[in-house]
């Protein structure tokens, strides 16, 4: 316990003795060794002798590092992130590596303290996932609670931009593209319904950032937020809608036709929703499970993300109901690798276990294909050939 959380980025590392997930619907591979050296994967194969640091795996299941495509990093407790002392700032970023996640993605955050937060890991200052971010979301009027009420939920109050007309909207986000976004997050309506952004306003969004070459993520309230995010051209819906029922046909076609997917977030929905009654909670839930089971059924694609800041960083509860709404093994994988890979990694070799790839690996302890839930049960993470977590 007292090695260092780095131990082993200069040295090469040899994971054995478990079962190899190379890929999403691959079987796996029962005798293959993973050798990393210079923080990219050298071989999968047979155990070779070698100087590397042994890293036990013995009954154990090996897969690319998991992403949560869903974190905000807007609680207190990363409030002035320049100046948090190096210890402790590990200490509050292992809550991603103990849960096996080697990239994180914000979606909505105040854009500056998120920056510094990812320069002290990017530096090699402080060990972490590595961070993705949107900055702050853009919304319409009267979208976000009063400062005093993010307050009492542990939120710093950030200034997410208003915008009303599509020249505002452009404006906005050219803005926080200058500013180094890696996508950009809207909030499709106020939570009373009582205002919200147009389809008109959302397509200039979605215009200038896809120009920037940046993905436009959407967090709708209701399927109407769904099916304008969708015309307009966002990419993914960072929500399922539990307050409708099951979702129409044409939101599938449209979202078939363009390339969407979807972060279902269906713990948060849990944590919500404790204050009210049993039989609200259950209904909502068994909307958010069935809007989950279609989209899976149609062959869309899924993301991974809990709302992480929303909720706590553990992934367990979402595991539990994503294998509720009936998805399969493979697809889980996908929305925890290759899925957020292919579509954020922009070319970088990431999301498989294979040579050359980025050593971003998550090893989990037992076969968490009979049961989802031991994918939150993690033996080691290794970011970029470092370990992250033991
Ligand atoms: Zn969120």
């Amino acid at each position: 316990m007292d090695e260092p959380k780095n131990a082993g980025v200069t040295q090469p590392l040899l994971l054995t003795g478990g079962a190899v997930y190379t890929r999403p619907g691959e079987p796996p591979l029962r005798d293959a060794a993973v050798l990393i050296d210079g923080g990219e994967i050298v071989s999968v194969g047979p155990p070779a002798h070698s100087n590397a640091h042994v890293l036990d795996c013995t009954g154990c299941s090996i897969f690319a590092g998991f992403w949560n495509c869903h974190v905000h990093f807007f609680e207190r407790k990363w409030a002035n992130a320049a100046e948090i002392p190096a210890e402790e700032l590990a200490a509050q970023l292992q809550e991603f590596a103990r849960f096996g996640f080697t990239s994180v993605f914000d979606l909505s955050s105040d854009l500056r303290n998120t920056k510094a937060l990812r320069e002290r890991i990017a530096s090699g200052e402080v060990p972490g996932p590595t961070i993705r971010t949107a900055g702050e979301g853009l919304v319409p009027p009267e979208a976000m609670p009063a400062d005093a009420v993010l307050r009492v939920l542990g939120m710093m109050p950030a200034p997410m931009p208003v915008v009303q007309t599509p020249d505002e909207a452009r404006d906005a986000c050219g803005k926080l593209v200058a500013a180094g976004v890696d996508a950009v997050k809207l909030f499709a309506s106020s939570n009373s319904g009582a205002s919200l952004l147009s389809e008109e306003v959302m397509r200039a969004v979605c215009e200038t950032a896809h120009a920037a070459g940046k993905p436009v993520f959407v967090h709708p309230n209701t399927e109407d937020d769904v099916m304008r995010a969708l015309r307009a051209g966002v990419d993914i819906i960072a929500h399922t809608t539990p307050r409708a029922s099951a979702w129409k046909e044409e939101l599938f076609g449209l979202a078939r036709e363009r390339k969407a997917a979807l972060i279902p977030t269906l713990r948060v929905w849990h944590e919500l929703l404790r204050h009210d009654r049993r039989s609200l909670q259950g209904q909502m839930t068994a909307n958010a499970l069935g809007q989950l089971r279609a989209w899976q059924q149609a062959g869309l694609t899924l993301l991974f993300g809990t709302d992480a800041g929303a909720v706590d960083e553990n992934p367990a509860e979402e595991y539990a109901l994503t294998a509720q709404a009936g998805v399969p093994f493979h697809a889980i994988l996908a929305s925890l690798t290759t899925g957020p890979a292919k579509r954020f990694a922009r070319g970088e070799a990431l999301g498989e276990i294979a040579p050359g790839f980025r050593a971003d690996i998550t090893v989990v302890n037992g076969d968490p294909t009979e049961d989802l839930v031991r994918l939150a049960d993690v033996r080691y993470t290794v970011a970029g050939g470092a370990v992250l977590y033991r």
